[in-house]
């Protein structure tokens, strides 16, 4: 039971063949869904939607949006299969809600492997190169192993690092000499800044690309964000910037133009919508929906990632004519309000990395109801010439808003920021009430 064969040229295909092709894959979707998702059959009937009325991108608007607590609260109705058909159990990353099990099919793994052989070769990455995989392929995450699937397809040579033992990593890009690593853009700094220490200059090992997963690296106006920026200049390596999740088992790369991450049109469905679920006018940011096509385990109707972007749908100078997702502004839910303006705590974070002697921070926002949210910026700094104030004007200068900065040592911002249990540092503390997500 498949309409889905792969195609590794659509994305160079004209805009009307990628709909023509997307017409056929939602009705096949909806069909597939209709037949076997216990979920969505209740949505169906329950908002009187007629399968069979629904033939290609224009009925996507009538079709019920699905949210992360529908998949938590309940993920065995999504489940599409019988048991004997899941090979592969992916956890969901559990940043907002409890991780999640996402049961994968065979197919579904193929189908992985495909979209991250189309990632990494929208880099250049060919069967000559040696490619670092500097991220989890154990603990059920979907993303190592996807990573080595699509390497798999390519023919690339894959080391296996993992994310966890920083002299493992450093011992095998010297020893097994990758031309690239794919890996969360502070490890790949911290690995770099490592071999700095030891002597070895990370920029005359041979690596030329890193593809960066779980952050942006990128502003707004593809320029790259000062995390980007460090990376660049450490390994003398191209950045990629790539956006994904386990949910939507698919991923956005940047191509070598790097203006955006490329939608994989055989492979997912994008919508940037409104507050009120309509869509944005082309260019206005907005909520990321996703419909991933193709997956047979436990497939996903128009979900709500909770991340914000702007979708770019003139053709790229590369020759895809496939749509490219910006950066990702943040979480919704993080959004914070201050006297009238609005801005997203990553944009606070990339104005305090620029500053020099800033070594650290972390934003707590409280209050309710109020008009205006109370943000305080701790950071962490070392020059003992740095203000509170400087501080603040430099956060106002990108981003318009002024929040109270509080000065700290190091040393305790970092004993806030690193949570048990947590990847990564955690640098946003909401106290606001709230009931969404
Ligand atoms: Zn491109």
């Amino acid at each position: 039971m498949t309409d889905h064969t792969f195609n590794h040229n659509l994305e160079f295909a004209s805009s009307d063949k990628i709909k023509m092709v997307q017409d056929r894959l939602l009705v096949a979707h909806i069909r597939f869904l209709a037949d076997t998702s216990g979920f969505y059959q209740k949505q169906f009937t329950h908002m009187g939607i007629d399968v069979a009325s629904i033939t290609g991108l224009q009925d996507l608007k009538r079709l019920p949006l699905t949210s992360k607590p529908d998949l938590e609260q309940h993920s065995k109705d999504f489940l599409c299969v019988s048991q004997e058909e899941i090979v592969d159990i992916c956890l969901t990353s559990g940043t907002t809600g409890r991780p999640t099990a996402l049961m994968q099919t065979k197919s579904d793994l193929e189908r992985l492997g495909y979209n991250e052989e189309l990632s990494f070769l929208s880099t250049g990455i060919t069967p000559r190169d040696k490619v670092m995989i500097a991220a989890a392929i154990d603990r059920c995450f979907m993303a190592g192993m996807a990573y080595f699937l699509g390497l798999l397809r390519i023919g690339a040579t894959i080391i296996r690092a993992g994310s966890s033992s920083m002299p493992v990593l450093t011992n095998l890009v010297l020893e097994q000499k990758p031309t690239a690593i794919v890996g969360v853009p502070t490890l790949m700094l911290a690995i770099g800044r490592r071999l700095a220490e030891d002597g070895t200059d990370p920029g005359g090992l041979g690596v030329t690309r890193l593809v960066c997963i779980g952050e942006p690296v990128r502003e707004q106006d593809f320029s790259l964000s000062s995390l980007g920026r460090k990376l660049e200049e450490l390994w003398g390596a191209q950045v990629f910037g790539t956006y994904a999740s386990t949910e939507m088992a698919t991923t956005f790369c940047e191509c070598p133009e790097h203006t955006g991450g490329h939608v994989h049109p055989d492979l997912i469905l994008v919508e940037i919508l409104d507050d009120n679920g309509q869509p944005v006018q082309p260019g206005t940011p907005g909520d990321v929906v996703v419909t991933p096509l193709g997956v047979r385990g436990m497939p996903l109707l128009r979900f709500r990632t909770g991340d914000v972007a702007v979708l770019h749908d003139q053709p790229c100078k590369c020759g895809r004519n496939s749509a490219r997702l910006g950066s990702i502004m943040g979480r919704k839910s993080q959004l914070l309000k201050i006297r009238g303006t609005t801005v997203f705590p990553a944009a606070i974070f990339s104005a305090l990395q620029e500053i020099p002697g800033v070594v650290n921070f972390y934003i707590e926002v409280r209050g309710q109801y109020a008009l205006s949210d109370e943000v305080r910026v701790v950071a962490g700094v070392r020059d003992p010439d740095l203000t509170p104030f400087m501080l603040s004007e430099q956060i106002s200068a990108k981003t318009r808003i002024k929040p109270e900065v509080v000065l700290a040592d190091p040393d305790t911002v970092q004993a806030r920021t690193l949570v048990q249990g947590k990847r990564k540092p955690v640098q946003f503390f909401d106290y606001r009430d709230k009931f969404d997500e």
